[in-house]
């Protein structure tokens, strides 16, 4: 454990009224990175978890984060789910930014951009110029003769040639210890009068505490956002807000916004009493949340083999939530097929293709999302699967 009684003071805003609430031990560090033999799974790098609230700015961070246990290299593997939904949640999400923004013949830049699939989709739709910047980038560096290329660093301003008309960032501002630094960067390279649109999207806290979704909780994501939260964040680094909402079934914030630097304050506003009263439920419905999904987990290795649907984040997640009372009853399906035949960090769950389960033939699928329910199901009225399918939220 990194702390004993010392006083905590929240990574973003310095203030030390912040709390612990929620707290979780020898998680996997990364969901993202995976093992092709089982006895490496099982002695995958481990890491705390101390959820601390602060009062204050309303972040949420994991005080027991270390972040060089954590390494976004090429062995970091994230890919957007080649799953129906996704596909149209993401082409939807692209098109809207260019409509909206008229982003047609313009410069974007994406900081934490993967593969670059969202990058070279927002550059294909608009016939845009683009540069992605991200340490676990593989591919070729430069794309679509010239007008895409690719950074494998942290977004800095070093080497920017021109101030983009778009800087997006999807799921990466959860990774970062002080997002005010990130956002300052971002800031750095615009100058004072750049109508530069930012576009951030994260997941929403408030969702996961409202529906007691633990198994989005881990170790990757060292800072968490409510609404109230990421809006404070970028109005008091002097940035107005375009538009705000919540996106892909509510899991999602999404946050577009342009630099206003009258808007600048020196000190974040303090969050509402009614987030602290929120956080504080979900100290005490978590540990009952957690009995109940372990005891049902005991439950359905009692009647032998069961799956979980969903091999990434959530996934990992869970298994190692449920690792000592399930036994070896349980395996992992994943679509994606650079999961497949491999194993859970820590907990040592095979992961399998959707096809291997008319052999396993489990009596209850998981699934980890309800936003692929449709398409899961569909899949198994396909390969003839007949077994009990739930969704977690009902668990
Ligand atoms: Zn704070």
């Amino acid at each position: 454990m990194k702390y004993s009684n010392e006083s905590v003071n929240c990574p973003n805003c310095r203030n030390d009224s912040c709390h612990n609430f929620y707290s979780l031990y020898e998680q996997p560090v990364s969901e993202n990175i995976l093992y092709t033999n089982q006895t490496d799974s099982l002695q995958a790098q481990c890491g705390d978890i101390e959820l601390f609230l602060c009062e204050h700015c309303g972040l949420v961070f994991n005080w027991a984060f270390e972040s060089h246990k954590l390494d976004y290299g090429a062995e970091y593997k994230y890919t957007l789910p080649p799953s129906t939904y996704f596909e149209a949640f993401i082409n939807e999400l692209a098109k809207d930014l260019i409509e909206t923004y008229n982003l047609k013949h313009k410069h974007i830049v994406e900081i934490g951009c993967g593969k670059g699939d969202f990058l070279n989709l927002l550059c294909k739709l608009g016939n845009n110029s683009g540069v992605g910047y991200d340490t676990s980038y593989e591919g070729p560096l430069e794309t679509n003769n010239g007008k895409i290329n690719f950074v494998r660093e942290h977004f800095s301003p070093k080497g920017m040639k021109h101030i983009p008309d778009m800087i997006c960032c999807r799921q990466v501002i959860e990774h970062i210890t002080n997002p005010g630094n990130l956002i300052s960067t971002v800031k750095s390279v615009l100058g004072k009068d750049a109508l530069t649109t930012l576009f951030f999207e994260t997941p929403d806290f408030a969702w996961i505490l409202k529906n007691m979704v633990l198994w989005d909780i881990y170790y990757e994501h060292c800072s968490y956002f409510t609404e109230e939260s990421l809006i404070g964040l970028f109005t008091t680094n002097g940035f107005k807000i375009l538009r705000n909402e919540k996106i892909f079934n509510d899991q999602y914030l999404r946050i577009d916004a342009r630099l206003d630097l009258s808007l600048y304050k020196k000190t974040y506003p303090k969050i509402s009493a009614n987030t602290v009263q929120t956080v504080n439920n979900f100290k005490v419905q978590a540990k009952k949340r957690l009995t109940n999904i372990r005891s049902k987990s005991k439950d359905f290795s009692t009647k032998g083999s069961w799956v979980i649907w969903g091999g990434a984040a959530k996934g990992v997640t869970f298994c190692n939530l449920v690792k000592h009372e399930v036994g070896d009853k349980l395996h992992v399906v994943d679509i994606n097929p650079i999961r497949q035949g491999k194993f859970v960090p820590v907990s040592g769950y095979p992961i399998i293709s959707p096809d291997k389960l008319v052999y396993i033939k489990p009596h209850t699928i998981l699934i980890m999302n309800g936003n692929y329910q449709k398409e899961i199901e569909m899949t198994l009225k396909n390969l003839g699967i007949m077994a009990n399918v739930i969704c977690v939220d009902d668990l």
